[in-house]
């Protein structure tokens, strides 16, 4: 039988909220090769730092929680006031690439580049290392994890291979879930691209919130995953606000940073019995470089 992962003293499940701080960034690196005047969706991401950003630190606020924010280097250098709010409000600062940079389309030199990067920027304007990274649209590569580690980065919040902290060769792995990212949900470019409506805020919060019942049932850690440009919409507050008043009201969840977690999990017996192989010899053969 497996074995139950062990928590702190009346602790039986833990709740993160992530916020991945993309604006442009995301569009600015898919269409680096064929640059765009197109507005469209250049204006709703716009949005989030504009607007939704603030919507989203009221919320945290009122109901007390610290968030872990993901914030590409290119939206903190370009909104100076930025990575020092996020800061002052109590939130911390992971990696996020510099241009929201896909991973696996990188060599290791240029990833071991972004990360120096992002490093020194998020020391210069807070004073403080982040431990932690999260890939942009979550895409990792073996070789990735050896860059992070030679960087000093304790933990990464980009996979989904356990229902709750655990460990990939020599960091920590704080698991996301998928159905808990808004942008499944809502993302909505337009212009003929996207040909559905985006879901009602109000199915996907009670998707959410029947996601996170069931991951408490199961002793897991809930991660949730919002963007200041789709969940920081006046209209979609409404899912934060759901989320953050369950976490409240729910006896026994743990409510931390992924930082905090990825920290717990390290200091624990859990780190030994939670790991795994970060390049099993199966995969060895044709190992990107
Ligand atoms: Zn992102």
């Amino acid at each position: 039988m497996k074995q139950p992962y062990v928590w702190p003293e009346s602790v039986r499940a833990a709740f993160c909220f992530t916020i991945d701080v993309d604006a442009e960034s995301p569009q600015l690196w898919r269409k680096r090769k064929q640059p765009s005047l197109s507005m469209n969706e250049l204006e709703q991401r716009f949005y989030g730092l504009r607007e939704g950003i603030w919507h989203l630190l009221d919320l945290l606020a009122r109901y007390e929680v610290s968030a872990t924010c993901f914030v590409p280097i290119h939206e903190a250098v370009t909104r100076p006031w930025l990575l020092e709010t996020l800061v002052e409000a109590g939130h911390e600062i992971g990696l996020h690439g510099v241009l929201h940079e896909i991973v696996s389309e990188l060599t290791r030199d240029q990833f071991a580049e972004i990360v120096e990067k992002g490093l020194e920027t998020v020391v210069r304007y807070t004073g403080k290392k982040p431990s932690g990274f999260r890939s942009p649209a979550w895409e990792m590569t073996p070789w990735a994890f050896d860059v992070l580690h030679e960087a000093g980065i304790a933990y990464d919040s980009s996979l989904s291979g356990n229902d709750h902290p655990y460990s990939l060769g020599d960091t920590t792995e704080i698991p996301i879930q998928w159905p808990l990212d808004d942008a499944v949900f809502f993302r909505y470019a337009g212009t003929g691209a996207d040909r559905w409506p985006p879901c009602s805020t109000s199915d996907a919060a009670a998707s959410w919130l029947d996601i996170c019942e069931s991951m408490e049932r199961f002793g897991g850690s809930v991660v949730t995953t919002v963007h200041p440009w789709i969940t920081g919409r006046s209209y979609r507050t409404g899912l934060a606000e759901a989320l953050l008043k369950h976490a409240r009201n729910t006896s026994g969840l743990w409510i931390c940073t992924a930082g905090e977690l990825a920290a717990y999990h390290a200091s624990s017996q859990n780190h030994e019995v939670f790991m795994e192989e970060l390049n099993p010899p199966f995969l060895s053969q044709g190992r990107p470089t």
